[in-house]
């Protein structure tokens, strides 16, 4: 029998190309249920309304995995561009506080920020820092048991700022520490209360901060619940 000459693809090829193949559809899907919800093709009533939000919210995560399989093979690949340049944390960590402020509210729970008066920029990219810190609070409330309490904390230590996210939510247990970075982690207690999580997002987490001469790193809280933590370069003054 002859040989062929194709190359297997790698597992990580074919994830990259099957969710570059959803993107598209997903997109498409999500722009007709947004005009039909907002009333522009005509009327619809209360249930209907009903029906397509659910359907709305379950393609919003569906293309957010997606986008999770993307910026994970472009790591793998070491194709991870960022647009490296002088941002304002204070900005940044305020303004995704203020998206995610209606569902903090929501979900029963209250948030503090805290920075100092002078705070210099750091070098990193705008949108996947604003990334990092919506994953590091999302998790903060998501992973919460009875009500939830947030602090977010910017400050200066040397030539770097750090950002904290403390929560009092239910923790994660010593045993898994070793893992909390790995792909598709996910402590049993947390896929009880969110079965829908990927593990995906404190993996993007660490090669974005790393990726951008950062550090992350996690601790468990004496009382409850865990705090996060990044460092950045702060640029030169
Ligand atoms: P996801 O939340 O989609 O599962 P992440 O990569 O963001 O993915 O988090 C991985 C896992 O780490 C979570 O499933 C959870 O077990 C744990 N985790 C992350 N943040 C917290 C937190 N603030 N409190 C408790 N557990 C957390």
């Amino acid at each position: 029998m002859a040989k062929t000459n194709i190359k297997k693809p790698k597992i990580t090829e074919i994830v990259s190309i099957a969710a570059h193949q959803l993107k598209t559809p997903i997109t498409v899907i999500k722009g007709y249920l947004e005009a039909l919800i907002s009333g522009d093709c005509g009327q619809i009533n209360p249930f209907q309304k009903e029906y397509l939000s659910d359907a709305l919210e379950n393609v919003k995560r569906i293309s957010a995995f997606i986008e999770n399989l993307l910026d994970v093979s472009r790591i793998e690949a070491n194709q991870f561009d960022l647009k490296i340049e002088p941002i304002a944390m204070e900005d940044i960590s305020q303004q995704a506080i203020i998206e995610l402020s209606m569902w903090i509210k929501a979900s029963n729970c209250e948030i503090s920020f805290k920075k100092p008066a002078e705070l210099p920029k750091v070098l990193a990219d705008e949108a996947k820092i604003r990334q990092v810190i919506q994953n590091l609070i999302t998790n903060a409330i998501k992973y919460k048991t009875g009500r939830g309490k947030l602090e977010v904390n910017l400050r200066q230590k040397g030539k770097e700022v750090i950002f904290e996210c403390k929560d009092n939510g239910i923790g994660i247990p010593k045993k898994d520490f070793d893992r909390v970075f790995s792909k598709f982690y996910r402590s049993e207690d947390a896929m009880e209360l969110d079965p829908s999580g990927s593990g995906l997002g404190l993996y993007i987490n660490k090669a974005i901060i790393e990726f951008s001469g950062g550090k992350i790193w996690f601790s468990k809280n004496k009382d409850a619940g865990m705090t996060f933590c990044f460092s950045l370069p702060a640029v030169k003054i």
